[in-house]
């Protein structure tokens, strides 16, 4: 039986899906402005872990997760510079050359840590209609109102405002992080923006579309939604109105999830969530990553340094992840080293199980109830990785050990499978190989934009890494 720890409560719940064997699973995605580090990807890889948990359990999980495109302020407020137009000015480019970037680059890193790809990834900017739909609907609900500058959600209209964050609610108070645009036609100080107006603060935003709303002090209603409803509608037209389980950061917890709850209720006059899962964070040395620091690194920077992106996988396999985790180089190379380990004992217990003639791997049942039952003890990962080791030293037949892993590995991620080929004869697909000569041809040319393209492609479809030597392109697998 699987036990969720359930923020909204604060306790572990037994988990019942809406519809039997399926889970409806929404993931907060990146605000696509930057390089994503690897704090980011660790929240990445712990949706990933409790999505395969729930497949290698037997549910059938649709599991969306969205790119933020727009209109996520700086702050998680109302407040402050509009993300994506802050790394539209920085590189000169535009609001959605930036997205498509960074879109590449999280989708390349994230293929790197084994992330299975989403059921469905929403694109904020694809969800316009949607968006504009639920904040009339509110407005006709008389949840929302405006003003010449933004369209507000009304929190008094609903009493359940702080039923996740468990936080008291002052209405007379300037609560953090609820935001002020410095509207005077704003009700309470908490209300937050469901639509703001290309006016005010807002007047020169580069991204805005028209909508039904009125103001007097813009044409067309043009403005741009609130962050916060961007995942109340993609939750809702790719889930339907009620999810089974709601995962992001915990620092989503007072702000951008308690005013998605209030929004979709309303709306929706239903549940929203039953299980809301939060993520803690990665600390690096002991602190939090800040660029003042110089702290900050992105999964390029640990594949500069000579570590293969598993090893960093398997480094986040080994806490929970509602515990916070601690970066440094040197857990991450007995990370490394614990990885490297377990490859070739999947290579010793292949070539073991060939020479008594059991090519035929098979699971043990015991060591697999054990796995599942840490598992099912809200996702302990850690846990299911002790019964790893424990196997490893067990004195069962290679050919069940090896058997038992690789089935482990549906859950962990770590393309152990990849190991049984002989390391020494990589295969090379012939596209492959079409684009090597492509960029070797590239490189005689001096055209280094397109070499550089070709080896993101071999990385990013063929998970091929392409150094260059004085004796020409060498390529391992990534
Ligand atoms: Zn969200």
């Amino acid at each position: 039986m699987l036990k969720i720890y359930n923020t909204l409560g604060r306790e572990l719940q037994t988990f019942e899906p809406i519809e039997k064997d399926k889970v409806r699973f929404y993931h907060c995605g990146p605000t696509v402005y930057w390089t994503q580090h690897i704090g980011n990807m660790r929240a990445v890889v712990m949706g990933d872990l409790i999505r395969r948990t729930l497949m290698y359990l037997g549910y059938d999980v649709k599991y969306v997760r969205n790119y933020t495109d727009f209109g996520h302020l700086t702050s998680d407020s109302d407040e402050g510079e509009d993300k994506m137009e802050k790394g539209a000015r920085r590189e000169g480019i535009s609001p959605k050359e930036i997205a498509d970037k960074y879109i590449k680059e999280f989708e390349i890193d994230v293929n790197r840590l084994n992330v299975l790809e989403p059921s469905v990834t929403a694109r904020a900017t694809d969800y316009l209609q949607p968006m504009i739909e639920m904040v009339q609907t509110l407005l006709d609900k008389g949840i929302a109102y405006s003003t010449p500058t933004a369209i507000f959600f009304d929190v008094s209209r609903f009493p359940e405002y702080t039923k996740l964050s468990g936080q008291k609610l002052d209405m007379n108070m300037l609560g953090e992080g609820h935001g002020d645009v410095s509207d005077s036609n704003k009700r309470n100080p908490a209300d937050f923006a469901l639509w703001f107006f290309r006016t005010g603060a807002h007047k020169n935003a580069l991204q805005y579309w028209p909508s039904p709303f009125k103001s007097s002090e813009v044409e067309n209603g043009n403005g741009f939604p609130g962050w916060h409803i961007e995942c109340s509608a993609m939750a809702k037209a790719n889930l339907g109105d009620i999810l089974d389980l709601h995962m992001g950061g915990v620092e989503h917890i007072p702000i951008h999830h308690t005013n998605e709850i209030a929004q979709s209720e309303s709306a929706n006059d239903t549940d929203y969530v039953h299980y809301w899962v939060h993520n803690e964070h990665l600390d690096v040395d002991g602190t939090k990553m800040s660029k003042s620091l110089g702290n900050v690194y992105n999964l390029s920077n640990i594949i500069e340094k000579g570590y293969n992106p598993l090893a960093l996988r398997y480094f986040f396999l080994q806490s929970h992840y509602r515990s916070k985790q601690n970066f440094t180089f040197d857990a991450l190379d007995a990370a490394s080293k614990a990885y490297e380990r377990l490859i070739n004992f999947v290579r010793t217990w292949a070539k073991e199980s060939e020479s008594v003639n059991r090519p035929d791997y098979q699971v043990d049942e015991e060591f697999k109830d054990r796995f599942i039952k840490s598992l099912e003890e809200d996702f302990n990962v850690p846990a299911a990785l002790a019964i790893v080791w424990e196997l490893t030293r067990s004195e069962l037949p290679s050919h069940i050990k090896l058997g038992t892993l690789l089935d482990f590995d549906r859950v962990l991620g770590l393309r152990l499978d990849e190991s049984l080929s002989d390391p020494e004869t990589l295969e090379i697909p012939l596209e492959a190989k079409i684009l090597l000569e492509e960029r070797n041809i590239a490189r005689i040319n001096k055209d280094f934009k397109l070499s550089d393209e070709l080896r993101d492609r071999l990385q990013n479809e063929f998970r091929l890494m392409v150094k260059d030597t004085a004796a020409g392109q060498e390529v391992t697998k990534a």
